[in-house]
Order: C-alpha cells, then sequence, then structure tokens
C-alpha cells in the first residue's frame, strides 16, 4: 500500500502546498482511494501517475473546505472524462448535502453512480479486500478518522529446510504449500513441517483535522501507520488558544510515543510555517519539536510525497 500526499498545508494553499488531499494506492494495479478533496486536488491530480478512473472510494474526514472544495469539479472532470464506473463517498451527511445541492443547482450530471455513505451510520466499508472503518475525533466540527486494514495471511515455505532436507523442488513444494503432505519414495513430508502461515496484514490510520490524538489510541493498536495533523508548535498553539481544535508537534509526538507507533507522518502544516531549509518558523521546527517526543520513524508530508508500506510493515519514502 502506497500513500500519496497531494496537499499538506493548512486552512490555505501556500506557493508549495496545496489543502488536504492524500491518495491510498494498491502497491499493484492502479485502484486508489482519496482521502480529503481540498479546492485544487484535481489540479494536483495533474501532476502524479493516478487516473481518475481508477479511483474506487473517497473518504472525506469533516465539513471544512480546506478538506471537501474541491469534490464537485474532480467528480465533474471525472464524468466529462467518461468515467463509468460506480463510485463510494463516504463523509460526514453535512458535506454530503451541500455536494448533493452543489449537483442539484449547478445541472451537474454523471455518467457513473455514486454510492454515498453517511459516515455517522457507517460501520465498515470494503474496498477491494480493504476494510475501512471510521473514529470520530475532536475538532471544531465533527471529524473523522479512517483505519484502512488489509488482512493477508499467506503460507510461506521455510526454504532453507526444504533445501537442507533435499526435498525435491517444483511441484512438491506447491503441494506443501497448500498444506498437502507429499509421499516420495516411502518417504513423508509433511506440509506442517515446511510450510507456515505468516501475517501480512497491513493498517494505515489516517487522520482528519483533531486536538485529542489519544482518541486514536485503539486504532492505533496494530498499526504500521498514523497520518496526522500537525498544524502548529507547542508555542504557537498556545498563542491561537485551544478554540482553533488542532493538534502541536509535541503532542503527537507524545502520543505516538505512547502507542509504540512505528511510522509517524505529519501533515497540515499552518502556512506560517516556511518550507524546509528555511529561517525559522519552518517546517524543521515542527519536526525538530516531534522528535523530541517520538523515537520511531518520523516523516513529515510534502506535496507529492509517496510512501510505501511493504509487506513486512515496514515504511519508506519513495524519492
Ligand atoms: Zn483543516
Ligand atoms: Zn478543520
Amino acid at each position: 500500500m502506497n500513500i500519496l500526499f497531494l496537499g499538506t498545508s493548512s486552512g490555505v494553499p501556500t506557493r508549495s502546498r496545496n489543502v488536504t488531499a492524500i491518495a491510498l494506492k494498491d502497491s499493484k494495479g492502479s485502484g486508489w482511494s482519496l482521502i480529503d478533496c481540498g479546492e485544487g486536488t484535481q489540479h494536483q491530480l495533474l501532476r502524479v501517475k493516478l487516473s481518475v478512473n481508477a479511483l474506487r472510494a473517497i473518504f472525506i474526514t469533516h465539513l471544512h473546505g480546506d478538506h471537501c472544495y474541491g469534490l464537485p469539479g474532480l467528480l465533474a472532470s471525472a464524468a466529462m472524462s467518461g468515467r463509468t464506473k460506480p463510485l463510494q463517498l463516504v463523509a460526514p451527511k453535512a458535506v454530503l448535502d451541500w455536494f448533493k445541492a452543489t449537483v442539484e443547482l449547478t445541472q451537474l450530471h454523471f455518467s457513473f453512480e455514486i454510492e454515498m455513505h453517511e459516515v455517522e451510520q457507517l460501520n465498515t466499508l470494503d474496498i477491494q479486500g480493504i476494510s475501512v472503518h471510521p473514529v470520530l475525533l475532536s475538532h471544531r466540527a465533527p471529524s473523522y478518522a479512517y483505519v484502512f486494514i488489509k488482512k493477508e495471511i499467506k503460507s510461506v515455505l521455510n526454504i532453507a529446510k526444504l533445501k537442507q532436507d533435499r526435498v525435491p523442488q517444483g511441484q512438491v513444494w506447491g503441494q506443501l504449500k497448500k498444506g498437502e503432505n507429499v509421499v516420495i519414495n516411502g518417504q513423508e513430508y509433511k506440509a506442517s513441517d515446511y510450510a507456515f502461515m505468516s501475517d501480512q496484514s497491513r493498517k494505515i490510520v489516517i487522520a482528519g483535522d483533531n486536538d485529542t490524538p489519544e482518541l486514536l489510541t485503539e486504532a492505533c493498536k496494530d498499526a504500521a501507520v498514523l497520518v496526522h495533523e500537525s498544524t502548529y508548535t507547542k508555542d504557537v498553539a498556545e498563542k491561537v488558544g485551544p478554540a482553533v481544535g488542532h493538534s502541536y508537534a509535541e503532542q503527537v509526538g507524545r502520543f505516538a510515543e505512547s502507542v509504540k507507533l512505528p511510522h509517524l507522518i505529519l501533515t497540515h502544516f499552518s502556512p506560517r510555517y516556511k518550507p524546509s531549509g528555511y529561517s525559522s518558523p519552518s517546517v524543521d521546527d515542527i519536526a525538530l519539536e516531534a522528535k523530541a517526543y517520538y523515537s520511531g520513524e518520523l516523516f513529515l508530508a510534502e506535496d507529492f510525497a509517496e510512501y510505501a508500506l511493504d509487506k513486512m510493515n515496514k515504511l519508506t519514502s519513495l524519492e
């Protein structure tokens, strides 16, 4: 599973960051899901290898414009490009109502079916082998995280033992992998001696705006990656006050450490933070603050940055 950032700014776009949108791709094949769709997301898509025809589902975290104003434009363009496959749309009821009103008032006609799900009513949704469920967060408006779980338990051969015992390669190995015992010249080879079940399941949590990371404690159990906002550093968060409903780097770092999260990706940075390498305030301040409290692997998202989560649950940044 790959995570590709299409927008990493909070509230308003900057010259180097658009407002929030994140693509979750299958490692193989072209299918993908979109989490949030800030204004201009369809323009960002023109710069990456993602086809709107292969988009299976859109998940909106909450009703603020920097997370959903790109929705009608993106879907209108999909219709104009002749898309026919149905699309799943998961969002708070208010976002669905706004979207439906826009469709009606602007006489938008779709060439494909949009299956809408109110997140408030949703337990889980299966998107081609990936199960998705929402978790309610704390923000000025009801905001959700989406938890993506790809269950994969596979039979794996113990190659070293097969070679050591001189088990003839080829069909026999295939049978053992399927769990069948094999007899060759009176000698029995037991599947249980040569094949074992390997859990290659992967869990990714992508959170919307949230001022209380602890609400994700349960969701982050066994998760390989958390994508969470860090709109501010602590000093700025204290100046703007708690009413904004956002998190700062120390807070998210402390939380990620407390649940022993292996990989943390921070995003949704206030536009006051300049790109890495510039004088303070820059996103380097956010990275330093988070690193002081979190000992796992920390990444700060940038527009068009892509990360791959492999079957061993290791996350790497693709340059
Ligand atoms: Zn936001
Ligand atoms: Zn918000």
